[in-house]
């Protein structure tokens, strides 16, 4: 099924002429829960990883132990969860049965996981410039790959390290069939496999980003035509790719290519909600259903940056196969 962004309540530039150059073109990728392969573009889904190729590691989870749950133990919470609040109950009979409360507890919980050596990274998004319009292409590269390693890191401020690769999928002849699995995970930050149904939005950029004439014009309209641009106008909700940067509890610094010092520009943003409460972004097709609170369907990654916000990748706008930056917003 598409997913359908519904039109803006107004046009901007109609109103405001100046921000015609400011557009942008956005991919939200509106991941729901699935089975991708690895010819599929996906978020938490299979990666097409050349065999000989080391599956990236992090030295900084090395063990001897990693405090988390275990990758099953994580997935068998969200299928109970997901199973136990389709099932009809009583009132005031207890959700959970004895067995499926260890699970969901033990994950809750965490625990100290014994780890020999540095912890394998786990795959977050595969995309496939076929699926994703714009997509940068260095060298030739038709995919894009980003993995991380599911524990806040200091040094990347407290969010999960991530590891960006550029591929030609012809390129993979021999694809590895069982990449390793960490023994212990963050449970927010192991994704829950989706597939994508991308939908290129128009972006402008967040409030704090525009120019002050052009932020006192937008901050006059919004109250002369009780407009919301930031909420609604500016910048999408929601995992994409491209588009601009949803600076929200921070004013924006300026970031350059760690390579070459070059600008860079948003690649991949991975949202812990796909849209917020005013539903502005909401698509058309998941409007009006009536759902259990869980698995919520403005959370279909499972994924949790932070509380809630967003973690973007950056790339350099002259190589884009240059090391990555990341910002959490
Ligand atoms: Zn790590
Ligand atoms: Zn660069």
């Amino acid at each position: 099924m598409v997913r359908t962004t519904p039109p803006r309540p107004v046009d901007l530039t109609a109103h405001l002429p100046a921000f015609t150059s400011l557009a942008r073109t956005a991919v939200r990728l509106h991941p729901r829960p699935g089975e991708p392969t690895t010819s599929d573009s996906s978020i938490g889904g299979p990666l097409l990883w050349p065999a000989r190729e080391p599956w990236p590691t992090c030295a900084e989870h090395a063990g001897p132990f990693l405090e988390g749950a275990s990758v099953p133990d994580v997935m068998a919470r969200r299928r109970i969860l997901t199973q136990a609040w389709a099932r009809p109950r009583e009132r005031g009979t207890n959700l959970l049965t004895e067995d499926e409360k260890a699970v969901v507890d033990r994950v809750d919980d965490g625990a100290e996981i014994a780890q020999d050596g540095p912890s394998p990274m786990v795959p977050v998004a595969q995309l496939y410039a076929r699926d994703v319009p714009g997509l940068p292409s260095p060298d030739g590269a038709d995919l894009v790959q980003v993995l991380w390693c599911p524990f806040d890191h200091e040094d990347d401020g407290y969010v999960p390290s991530t590891v960006v690769r550029w591929r030609v999928a012809a390129e993979v002849t021999d694809p590895l069939a069982a990449p390793p699995l960490p023994v212990a995970v963050e449970d927010n930050y192991l994704p829950q496999p989706c597939v994508l149904h991308p939908e290129t939005v128009v972006e402008y950029p967040a409030p704090h980003c525009l120019p002050e004439e052009l932020a006192g014009q937008v901050h006059e309209w919004e109250k002369r035509e009780e407009q919301k641009y930031q909420y609604e106008l500016s910048v999408a909700t929601g995992c994409k790719v491209g588009g601009h940067a949803p600076w929200s509890f921070s004013d924006p610094y300026p970031m350059s290519c760690p390579d070459c010092g070059a600008d860079v520009e948003p690649l991949l943003t991975i949202a812990s909600s796909e849209w917020d409460g005013n539903q502005s972004w909401q698509p058309i097709e998941d409007a009006g259903t009536d759902h259990p609170p869980f698995p919520a369907p403005h959370e279909p990654t499972m994924l949790m940056i932070g509380r809630g916000y967003h973690l973007q990748l950056y790339t350099c706008v002259a190589f884009p196969e240059h090391g990555h930056v990341t910002n959490m917003q």
